[in-house]
């Protein structure tokens, strides 16, 4: 390994990151190849659900620096499929239990926690202290303070932590970023955004147990528009104004059906977004002083469309979620600094948190970071 080269690229990645500085904008550039000596991390996925299964295993068959290499699960007979379904070793594959002594395997690089809602943050602090780097899936959790925890576990270990905002690393949101933060058709004005799936019978823990969720729709997809808008304009919201509604009464109790919330930003940006577990939608329109812009179909896994100007927007595309990881995986073997790292997720929590609060309270209310 030439040295000075390496070292001289640290430098410059970290001086681009430094210079780009604005939300996620950073994200833009592709992989870069894997110097000679390097190996892929390994990484171990931590419950083995839906997400875990039929996106993450499958994503990281298309990684180049990261690779499957253990499991995590409550469940012996998923243990014993998924580990010849993935060729996983028997030493590398753990239960809630033996967890913790994932320390001593130094197979495993990265524990990316799959898990329910308001079980993150103690698996990302447990993965902190056996010495791991963290993925950890969106929401971050489900409280401010659990999130600040997980922050500070991560940070005292010296371990990277990276939220499962797998749009961020997507040419197309990419291009929202650009577009917005740039100015390039002069200031953002005003966003509407819409994050909705027809969930409202499933019996999923989502919809069934708001100790696991912490919310409705705005913990699962929600999210996503108050990632839109704040990497559109490069600002976090400096109020938010929220209403909830219900029509099944009986169904997802202590969770909102569907809910309706504004956010204003500093410089007067207003953005005006839904989330609802009984309708469909998936878009982001942007106004500017010059023109339009947005995506439709906008937060899906599978490719997203839109325009700017009324011109189509046409990128080439990875899957998310290999292009997510891998990136972080080039964070881990650089020293580059995290895109949708653990500060962005906190950030997004307290937006929540103050969501909730202003629905509760039929108010408007101020969100102090
Ligand atoms: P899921 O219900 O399919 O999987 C959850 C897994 O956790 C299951 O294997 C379950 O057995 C296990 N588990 C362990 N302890 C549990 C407990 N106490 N109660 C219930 N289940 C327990 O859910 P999912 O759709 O895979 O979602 C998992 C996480 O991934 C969620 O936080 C969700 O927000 C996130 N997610 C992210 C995306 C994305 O696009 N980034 C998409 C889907 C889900």
């Amino acid at each position: 390994m030439n040295t000075s080269t390496t070292t001289d690229r640290r430098t410059f990645l970290k001086q681009g990151a430094v210079g780009l500085g604005t939300l996620g904008l950073m994200a833009a550039t592709s992989p870069l190849f894997a110097r000679e000596d390097e190996q892929p991390l390994g990484v171990a996925l931590v419950g083995l659900g839906y997400y875990a299964i039929q996106k993450l295993a499958v994503g990281l068959q298309h990684t180049k620096y990261c690779q499957l290499r253990g499991l995590v699960t409550g469940t012996p007979e998923k243990a014993k499929k998924y580990g010849k379904e993935f060729n996983i070793p028997e030493k590398n594959i753990y239960n809630y239990d033996t967890f913790d002594d994932i320390k001593n395997n130094p197979d495993i690089d990265i524990v990316y926690v799959v898990l329910p809602n308001a079980l993150h943050a103690e698996y990302v602090i447990r993965a902190a202290k056996a010495g791991k780097h963290v993925m950890c899936e969106k929401p971050f959790d489900i409280s401010v303070k659990k999130c600040e925890e997980a922050v500070k576990a991560c940070k005292k270990a010296g371990k990277l932590l990276q939220i499962g905002y797998r749009c961020q690393y997507d040419p197309y949101h990419q291009e929202l970023m650009r577009l917005g933060q740039k100015k390039v058709m002069g200031d953002v004005k005003l966003i509407r955004t819409g994050h909705s799936f027809y969930g409202v019978h499933n019996d999923n823990w989502r919809f069934t147990d708001a100790s696991l969720s912490g919310g409705g729709p705005l913990m699962d997809v929600g999210i996503y528009c108050i990632q839109g808008c704040r990497y559109t304009l490069g600002q976090n919201p400096i109020a938010v104004e929220a209403r909830t509604y219900k029509t099944f009464k009986d169904k997802m109790p202590g969770m909102e059906e569907t809910i309706m919330w504004h956010m204003e930003f500093e410089g007067g940006a207003v953005a005006n977004c839904t989330s609802s577990y009984v309708s469909r939608e998936n878009f982001i329109h942007v106004s500017a002083e010059n023109g339009n812009f947005g995506l439709e179909p906008c937060y899906g896994y599978d490719g997203a469309q839109g325009s700017a100007r009324k011109h189509q927007l046409n990128f080439s595309t990875r899957n998310q979620q290999a292009a997510q990881m891998d990136a972080f995986a080039r964070n881990i073997l650089d020293d580059t600094p995290v895109i949708a790292s653990g500060e962005d997720g906190l950030i997004d929590m307290q937006i929540v948190e103050a969501i909730y609060e202003s629905a509760k309270a039929k108010t408007r209310v101020e969100i102090k970071y």
